[in-house]
Parts: C-alpha cells; structure tokens; sequence
C-alpha cells in the first residue's frame, strides 16, 4: 500500500503547477485503504480523469536495463513522454534501496507493460534522464541485446561495458540534514511514519552527510527510496550524489565581447575605461585582439593579473559575455612516429583489386563481409586507409579495430598523417576523461573514424559505412569478463545490423573466419606480395638440442644468432629479439633437493626478477624477497630457463666479450608501465638510437621499422605444448607475425627461429609462411575432434574458496544440462591453473555443433535450464561463468 500511495505522489510532484493536487491526494491516499488502489497504476488512471491537466500529459512505460548482474532482468519505469528520443538515454531510477544508473531500451504501452509483468508489479517513475541525447541509437540497442543474449550476459552489465569507464552515477548513497522537524512536526511524523522520524532524528545526531548504508546499519533497517522520497519532499534531508569518483566533462569559464559591438562602440567604450580601470582595460583589449574568440578565464587572469571582481563589472557593464566552455582532458602528443603521407604511394595491383571490391561494397550500402588475407607486409594498412577515404567522402563514417597490443602510437600517427584531425582513438592507456571527451566527440560527429581496440566496437559512430578488424586473429579480442563478447564476432554483428561493410584483415586469419571465406560466407581477398618490391624474410631455424650437443649455445643463444646479431650492429641495422616470457628466468631450482618456490595463491611457480631479488606470481602479483639458499633444504638455487631480463643481461654479457656495446632496449609490461614509454622507446629503435629490441608479444605487432633486418626468436616452443587446441595454430601465427617485422624494406630481412622442436608442423610451415598448407594439415585434426571451427567451443568455470563446493556444482550443472545431440559436453577438469589467488577452478567444456545449432539456441537453452535449477539450491558460494566461444582452458 506505501509504496504504491507514494508512487502517485511522485508522479505528481515531478511537476510545480499541479502542487496542490499533491497535498490533496496525499490526504487522501494516506488516509484510505481502499481497495482499488491495489493495481500500482490506477492512481494515474484516476487522476487523468478526474483532473483535465493530466489527459495532456503523456505517460508510459519504459524498459530500462539495470547493472544489477541477475540474466535477462530489464525493469519498468513510468517515464514523461513529452520528451521524444527516450530510447537510449540513460537515466537514474530507484531501485530496492538505493538509486541506479540504466538505459531506456525500449517504449510500452500500459497494456504492453502488463501482459509482461505480472499484477503486483511496482511501477516507479524514473528519478532523472541522464542524457540530453541519446548515446545508442535503435540499431545499437539491437546490438547490444544481441551481445546479451548470444553470450548469456545481462543487458545492463552489457550496455555498461559498451560505455565509457565511470560515466554513469552509480547510487546516492547520503543523506544530509537540512532542517530539524519542530516538536510537533516531529510528533506527527512519528504517529505517521515511524521509520521516518528514527531517520530524521539519527541525522540529527550525524550532524554531517551520512550513507545510507550507515544510516541503516545503526538503526537496523532497510530504507527504501519511497522514504527517502518523503523526507525530502517534506524538506528535512536531501541526497547527496555519489559522483565523487566519476569522471566528469571538464569545463571552464571563458569569455569573449560582445559580438554585437561595432568598432566604434568598441573604442568608445576603450576611452572611457581607460582613465578609471587599468585592468578593466587590459582585459578588454586582449579580448577585442581575441575578436569573437572566446579566451579561457584562468589564460585572462594569468596574462591580465586582473581579479573575477573585473570579469563581472565587464560583463554587468554589457561589454563582454561569459560562456562555460568544455575543455578537454591532456592527452599524449601525436606524430613522429609516421615517416611519410602514405596515401600518396601508389597502390600495387593486388592492394588496387582489393581497395575497388571494398569501395564497391560501401557504394552497394548493403552488409557484406571480406576477408583480407595478405602476408606480412603486403600493405594491408594501405587498402584500409583507402577504404576509409572512400566512406569518408561517401558522408558515412569508419571504424578501424586492432588489437590492444598493436595499438601502438605508430599506427595512430600514420593514420593521423592521412586523416588529419579526424581521428578518435579509443584505447587503454587514456584516462577516463579523456576516453570520454573521445566518445563526446563521435557522438557529436565531429571525429567520424575511430581507431579502437576490442571496446571500440561500440564507439557510437552514426552512418557508419565500414568496420575493418585487423590481425583479426588475435585472441584479444576477445573480451574475458562479463560480458565475454568476441570483438571481431561483434563488429560482424554491428556491420550486419548496419547494413555496412566488414573488413577482417590478417596474415594469418584465424582457422573460423578462413573456413568461413572458404566456404563462401566471407568474400576472400588475398595479397601475396610485399609491397614496395620488398622480399619475405629468408627464414632459418636452428635445431637448438642438436647446436647444444655440438656445444654452439651460450646461454640462451645458438651461435648462429649471436653472429647474425655481431653482423648486425656492424652494419648499423636494426634487431629484433622475440621471447614470450618476461622477468628473468621462469624458475629457480634447487640443485640438492629440485624444490621449486611456487606461489602461495596459485598453482604456478614464481618468476624470478633479478633486478628486484624478488620472485613473482605473474597471476595475482604475490612477491616475495629471494633467499639465498633453498627454503626447504638449504642447498644451492641455480636461474633454469630465460625471461627476457636475462635474455638481456646474457647478451650484453656476449657482445661485450666481442667488445661491442650496442644500445639494447627491452620492451615489455614491465618497462612500459609509465605513460608514454612506449612511445619513446619506438621513437628511439626507428631512429637509431637503440639497436637492438628485446621484447614480448609487444614486439611481435603491427611495427614497420625499415630499419629492423634481423629477427630473432629465443625459443618457438613456449606456446607449443600449452595444452589447448590452439596452441599450434597459435605457434604459427605468432612465428609468422614475428618474422614479419623482419627486411620491410629493399634489403631482404633474416630470421632466425630457435626451436627444440624444428619438425612441428606449426614451426616448419612459419618458417615457409605456407598458411594453406598449415591450414589444411590443422584443419583435419580438428574436423576428427570436432573442435572450432567445426564446433562452438564454450565452457563454463566454476570457482571458490571451498573447492569441495566447486566440484559439486560442476558436477550439478554437468548432470542437469538436458541433451541435445548438437551438444557434447564433458565431464568437468581440473585446468592448468587450478588455483589462482587462493580460489580453486573446475572447467565444464562443451563443444555445439554448428551444423545442428546454427545461432547456438539449443546450447544456451540447456545451459539456462541447468543454471535454473542450480540456483534452487545455490548456496552463493561458487562463481559461475559461462564462456561461449571461449579461448582459454588454461
Ligand atoms: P601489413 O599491415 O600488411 O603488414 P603495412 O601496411 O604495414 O603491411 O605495409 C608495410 C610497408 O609497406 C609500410 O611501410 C607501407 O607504407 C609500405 N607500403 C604499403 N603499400 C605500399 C605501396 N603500394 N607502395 C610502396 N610502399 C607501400
Ligand atoms: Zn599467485
């Protein structure tokens, strides 16, 4: 009954001309107890009748999708329709105890609203609209719903995910008192609303703004929005907005003249301040010299010395005007990293033939996807500028997606070379503000090509004519918490849904997305010549077992590295070593009793950082001092195995024997944390400071340094027995991508593989960059395994602190997922990493063949039935993650 009364009240009171109906039916609500108030909108109902101001005044229902993390859960709010665009605005409404923060995702009627929910349903009316304009359009909502259903995320988690980091106010959560009911006001408010008055009054001991999930815990109650409601409504508190920790559009205040000021005027109005108000006048001329621009009030003051006290006499004088002006957040000075406008170079016949199928395609305005299948080097990024340039000139807009990792300065300043000023680059190293002035700046369309790893697929670009994924596959793209959508899957969808064109770009495609071009679902364009007349690398692999028994090892090295190194530095070109495993060894062992120290969260062995003395967990970031001796005998502690710190340390070691002194540089997480470091070191190999790049994947990405003629992979097999289907598939693409970055220019670049393994068929096929060959070999195995692509490969991860519990639950879901004969699912596994951060891990793999289940709706189906039945009897102790599509079983 409360909730419901006060429902109408607020419903009401959102507006200051019907004030009175307020008072009166708040009498009268709260004195009756009539039963047909049951029905939540039959207050409104009433009302329109018997009062001819709310016949006007449209009200509906709205769907709105909370961040409240339970699947399929969108809520319904009563919302004023005299505004238009309501769909994809956010707003603030009350939910349980506090507020949130959601989006409009959709309009009902009265009678829509109740067919879907049922009789008692509360409705409320929403708290605020968010947004002046909506940030998604239908087309984008479609998308998103898209993403929640296919991946089994709830829509709020996943329209969050789509937005800029901490936009959104996420509650209020204070309370603060501005006035101390009377004595008899205190007394009537007791005998009406009891819970109220304990509030009021606990405030009023506060003396200051109090959560309210203090608030709650002192008294021993929940408070619910209504109350919070009334309590303001009666003037006693009002909220506090916990927008602290939010970032917020900067602005500023600036001021100009007033333009309508002839010159005359001007110099009239000069004269007559200048004999009374020196600074009055130092302000007005450095704004006339300013014309209509305005200039930002700290840049007047510092240049003026004048006071605000000035400022406002100006302005209340009628000389000048005073605006609040958006000022952006800093970001990294681009450029320098791009040698020259390649747009001007001319288009070889292959990178021609593949720019007029694309181009041709964004004149059609219909969805069509390709796969640019082009070797190392071919040019690749050149037929996307040229595609850009095209939907540009069209009046639509681009979107060019990359992996993280290969989002490297250089790639925006040869973009921004191109497209001057035109581009928004959404990546992980900007701040929050300044991800949001990018997201500002496409949403008032003023960038219209955006640059972005894996989130940028949801940059709210209008008339969007192209979306191009490159390195399309790379595996982060894929997203690894909730919702785990796949970038490359969604920017497919998103091109779909946009009736655009859709560009995956690689030189090793993934194993699905060739599949799918070859079985004509994508459109295949091929490049299989390096641009600019340069040669694929002349790629050499070393037997490293066989150079250890002819003793032509040092350290990590084989001979022959080290002398195509020496040749190197003489020659003053550019080196490029490759090692997927940072710090400096992977483990240190004892020689007396082999203890090895591991981690005390996790199942893995600590890394040792030499250059700190300490051994690190590379999963949960534990550390700990290094010992001199072994901690459980005593004995003796030899470095087994290389990390790139060593790999660095060893050779400096060996050069220096030779008497060289080559500048080396590593590159890895370790050595880019500080911003801009990246940057720098690239700016330093491209110009020749650094001779030598010693790095992890970092290095094996999207550069292009001419000068780089020698590439050096320490050990190929690191990924190659990581027990994952993948893991081959994975080997060759990181192989060929490495050696890649080697001779992208008239000399012929040198590769030099060290493998323990030379007759893998993912080591020797990287060595001829023979794709197909390697493709056809993997792709039998995986037909006889059922694995991707002939299957949708997904799991679902359990994990807790009581691993007794994890099992069961895995084994629950197991037993109670109802079969289908397109699903084939496997008993529950203990992975590689069973224990991280002290929680324990159990994976249910299950593959869905996709011939049976085309949209993979019978897979979810038995997921959601068996993850029903479990949360009958869930005891909240286990986290459960479904994964669809998954990459990772490790
Ligand atoms: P990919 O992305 O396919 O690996 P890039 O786009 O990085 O290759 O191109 C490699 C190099 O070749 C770049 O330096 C690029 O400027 C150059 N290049 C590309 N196309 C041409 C061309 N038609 N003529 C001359 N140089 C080209
Ligand atoms: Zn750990």
């Amino acid at each position: 009954m409360r909730s419901r009364s006060n429902h109408l009240i607020r419903t009401v009171s959102t507006r200051t001309y019907s004030l009175f109906i307020v008072k009166n039916n708040l009498d009268y609500i709260l004195h009756t107890k009539h039963t047909e108030y049951m029905s939540p909108l039959y207050p409104i109902i009433k009302k329109r009748k018997r009062h001819p101001t709310f016949l006007n005044r449209m009200k509906q229902v709205a769907e709105i999708a909370l961040p409240t993390g339970s699947l399929n859960q969108t809520f319904h709010y009563i919302i004023d329709t005299k505004e238009s665009e309501l769909l994809g605005r956010r707003v603030l409404v009350p939910f349980r105890n506090r507020f949130l923060s959601g989006m409009v995702i959709d309009l009902l009627t009265l009678e829509e609203h109740q067919k879907q929910k049922n009789k008692d349903y509360e409705l409320l009316e929403i708290k605020e609209i968010l947004d002046d304009k909506p940030i998604f359009d239908s087309t984008m909502l479609r998308l998103l719903r898209w993403i929640s259903t296919y991946y089994m995320a709830p829509l709020g988690e996943t329209i969050r995910a789509a937005l800029p980091p901490n936009i959104s106010p996420k509650s209020i959560s204070a309370l603060e008192l501005l006035h101390f009911p009377s004595v008899s006001e205190m007394e009537k408010l007791r005998r009406k609303a009891k819970r109220r008055a304990d509030i009021v009054e606990y405030l009023g001991k506060q003396k200051k703004a109090t959560k309210i999930s203090t608030i709650q815990r002192s008294l021993g109650i929940t408070i619910n929005t209504n109350q919070i409601e009334e309590l303001i409504k009666a003037g006693y508190v009002r909220y506090i907005k916990d927008i602290e920790t939010q970032v917020k559009i900067r602005t500023e205040n600036a001021y100009k003249i007033i333009p309508t000021l002839s010159d005359e005027e001007l110099h009239k109005i000069l004269d007559s301040v200048e004999k009374r108000a020196k600074k009055q006048y130092q302000v007005l001329t450095k704004l006339i010299s300013a014309k209509s621009d305005y200039i930002l009030q700290s840049t007047l003051l510092k240049e003026t010395g004048a006071t605000t006290q000035v400022l406002n006499t100006l302005i209340k004088k009628g000389m000048i005007e005073k605006s609040l002006l958006e000022i952006k957040h800093k970001t990294e000075e681009a450029g320098g990293l791009a040698s020259r406008d390649e747009e001007e170079l001319e288009l070889t016949e292959e990178q021609q033939n593949a720019v007029e199928a694309i181009t041709q395609a964004v004149d059609d305005n219909k969805f069509k996807p390709f796969l640019l299948h082009g070797v190392t080097g071919s040019g690749k990024t050149l037929v996307y500028m040229h595609a850009i340039r095209k939907a540009i000139n069209d009046g639509k807009s681009a979107m060019l997606l990359v992996p993280e990792i290969s989002l490297t300065p250089q790639l925006i300043d040869r973009f921004e070379k191109v497209f001057p000023n035109q581009i928004a680059a959404i990546h992980s190293k900007l701040s929050d503000g300044q991800r949001l002035d990018e997201f500002n700046s496409i949403l008032r369309g003023e960038k219209r090509i955006v640059i972005g790893a894996r989130s940028g697929v949801f940059a709210p670009l209008q008339n969007l004519g192209l979306i191009i994924v490159d390195e399309e596959h790379e595996l982060s793209y894929k997203q690894d918490k909730t919702p785990r959508y796949h970038g490359r899957d969604t920017a497919l969808m998103r091109a779909n849904f946009e009736k655009a064109v859709c560009v995956l770009g690689s030189a090793t495609p993934s194993f699905e997305t060739m599949a799918n071009a070859l079985g004509g679902k994508y459109n295949l364009l091929e490049i299989k010549k390096r641009a600019d007349n340069a040669v694929l690398p002349e790629v050499e692999v070393i037997d490293m077992l066989d150079a250890h028994k002819a003793g032509k090892v040092s350290g990590a090295f084989s001979l022959t590295l080290v002398n195509e190194i020496i040749q190197n530095i003489k020659n003053e070109e550019g080196t490029i070593l490759f090692l997927n495993r940072r710090g400096f060894a992977p483990v240190l062992e004892c020689q007396s009793c082999g203890n090895i120290p591991v981690c005390k969260h996790c199942d893995v062995t600590l890394t040792l950082h030499k250059k700190y003395k300490q051994l690190r967990c590379h999963y949960c970031g534990y550390m700990e001092p290094v010992k001199p001796s072994c901690s459980e005998c005593g004995g003796e502690q030899k470095e087994i195995g290389f990390g790139t710190q060593r790999v660095e340390q060893d050779l400096d070691d060996i050069l220096k024997a030779e008497g060289l002194t080559p500048n080396i540089q590593r590159i890895d997480l370790d050595t880019t944390t500080k911003k801009g470091a990246f940057r720098k070191i690239l700016t330093d190999f491209a110009k020749g400071k650094t001779d030598i790049l010693i790095g992890t994947q970092m290095v094996a990405k999207g550069l292009d340094f001419s000068r780089c003629t020698l590439v050096g992979v320490i050990n190929a097999d690191l990924q190659l027995f990581i027990d994952d289907f993948r893991s081959s598939e994975r080997t060759f693409q990181l192989l060929t991508q490495v050696s890649g970055r080697a001779g992208r220019s008239k000399d012929r670049g040198r590769v030099i593989i060290q493998s323990n393994h030379p007759d893998n068929p993912a080591v020797i096929n990287a060595k001829t960059a023979n794709f197909s060959k390697f493709f056809n070999y993997e792709m039998h195995s995986r037909k006889q395994t059922q694995f991707p692509p002939f299957s949708r490969f997904c799991t679902i991860e359990f994990s807790g602190k009581d691993y007794h519990l994890v099992c069961t639950a895995s084994r629950f879901i197991f037993e109670n997922m109802p079969p289908d004969e397109s699903i084939i699912k496997y008993a529950p596994i203990e992975p590689y990493l069973a224990r991280i951060k002290d929680t324990f891990r159990i994976i249910l793999p299950i593959k869905s063949l996709k011939n049976l289940d085309v949209s993979g709706a019978k897979l979810r189906r038995s997921i959601k039935t068996a993850l029903y039945h479990y949360r009958q009897i869930d005891s909240n102790k286990v986290m459960v993650k479904v994964d669809i599509d998954s990459y990772s079983i490790v």
